[in-house]
């Protein structure tokens, strides 16, 4: 991947503005429940001001209807907060689309909530261009949104002078371009978590190019079923048992492999005190539910991640909110932070397990970018990001 880099740009004297991800949660009363988002996005910021650029900095904030600003949709607490860490005064401008407003060099503003303007969600040329007006240099350091093709992300990175990744940015797209462009072999991905349907462009774009493919809960649940094991009550999506063959027949014929569980965790129901039963992979009775892996096929799974270049990680291989399901996915973890490969990580309830598990210091890279971390590994072009690779040409 090709883009240009904030840090590479000459910016003083420039009008820079940042699209930034500063949607964070908030709580009935508007105050901000957890900042690392903006905390996440100092560095752009700090980098464009003390190289002497006149910084703006928008974002999305909740999902406001367009062309009307309710308070709760205001950026204000969050420009508050970014005052207090910048240590600066970082004045809110709104209804600044059509410029009018002031801002020095060395000097940084907030433009209220993007999502508010008309047509930002559709990419309106129009409010691009008007957007793009506003500023010398555009940066985009919100890979969260990447995914999204909207007048922030993507139309105001085609008509802006030009157009850059912010280090938030470009770090993710270093991190992922290294784990899937020219991976250190072997590769191995560890797919898991509830549904095989939510997961099925992962896995199968995934299947092509890693060295051992890791299934793990209600997923490893439907592969088992494939491979013509009982899984009991297990949640589990029959209807995908074909796509769930077709992938270890292609991942066999070309020497890669799907390991499967050799023994597994079991229940009767699934609830804090539900009484947990190891079990080998092939005893699983009718009214079993399975919920973790086992301590054996645990390790068996640590010993390839022990041996992996590089590992990528989506999905709990159990129901690890409980700890007697949690004993997998805390395994899979510590082999993880011990291994020495480059690894990578992503995914709501995978960076839950990760913070249980006090590995967050372990793993390689963790992204932050959930829908558009996921639609990187499903192998689909983010468009924010092919906008920023075509107009590193220009
Ligand atoms: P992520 O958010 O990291 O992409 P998912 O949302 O796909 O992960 O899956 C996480 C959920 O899957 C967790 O809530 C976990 O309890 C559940 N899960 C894991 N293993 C099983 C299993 N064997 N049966 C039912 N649910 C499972
Ligand atoms: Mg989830």
């Amino acid at each position: 991947m090709t883009f240009r880099r904030l840090s590479d740009l000459p910016l003083a004297g420039k009008r820079v503005l940042i699209r930034a991800d500063l949607n964070v949660p908030q709580d009935e009363a508007g105050n901000i429940t957890e900042d690392t988002r903006i905390r996440a996005s100092l560095p752009g910021i700090e980098h464009a001001l003390a190289a002497g650029a006149a910084v703006m900095v928008t974002s999305h904030l909740g999902r406001p209807t367009e062309g009307k600003l309710e308070p709760a949709d205001s950026l204000a607490p969050v420009a508050k907060r970014l005052a207090e860490m910048l240590k600066r005064p970082v004045p809110l401008v709104q209804n600044w689309v059509d410029g009018g407003f002031k801002v020095a060099p060395g000097e940084v503003v907030m433009l209220e909530n993007c999502r508010v303007n008309k047509g930002e969600k559709k990419n309106d040329e129009t409010l691009a261009k008007k957007m793009a007006a506003l500023c010398d240099v555009y940066v985009n350091d919100a890979f969260g949104t990447a995914h999204r093709a909207e007048a922030t992300t993507h139309g105001l990175a085609r008509f802006a002078p030009v157009a850059c990744a912010g280090p938030l940015m470009a770090a993710e797209l270093d991190a992922l371009g290294r784990a899937l462009g020219k991976p250190a072999r072997p590769l191995v991905a560890i797919v898991a978590g509830s549904k095989v349907s939510t997961k099925l462009t992962i896995l199968k774009s995934l299947a092509a190019k890693v060295d051992q493919l890791i299934v793990g809960g209600g997923i490893a649940n439907t592969f088992m079923l494939a491979a013509g094991l009982r899984i009991g009550k297990s949640l589990a999506e029959p209807a995908l048992v074909d796509e769930a063959q077709a992938i270890m027949d292609a991942m066999a014929a070309r020497g890669a492999q799907v390991p499967l569980p050799t023994d597994v965790v079991v229940a009767n129901d699934l609830s804090a005190l539900a009484r947990a039963n190891r079990i080998a992979a092939t005893e699983v009775s009718p009214d079993d539910m399975i919920l973790d892996i086992g301590p054996q096929t645990a390790q068996v799974l640590a010993s390839l991640l022990a041996k992996a270049g590089t590992i990528v990680w989506n999905g709990p291989v159990g129901v690890f909110e409980y700890d007697q399901f949690a004993g997998g996915t805390r395994v899979i973890a510590q082999a993880i932070a011990g291994s020495k490969a480059f690894s990578i990580a992503g995914g709501g309830d995978t960076l839950a397990a990760i913070a249980k598990f006090g590995i967050t210091d372990k793993v390689s890279y963790i992204s932050t970018g959930g829908g558009a971390f996921l639609e990187f590994l499903e192998g689909r072009k983010l468009p924010a990001v092919e906008v920023l690779e075509q107009r590193a040409k220009t």
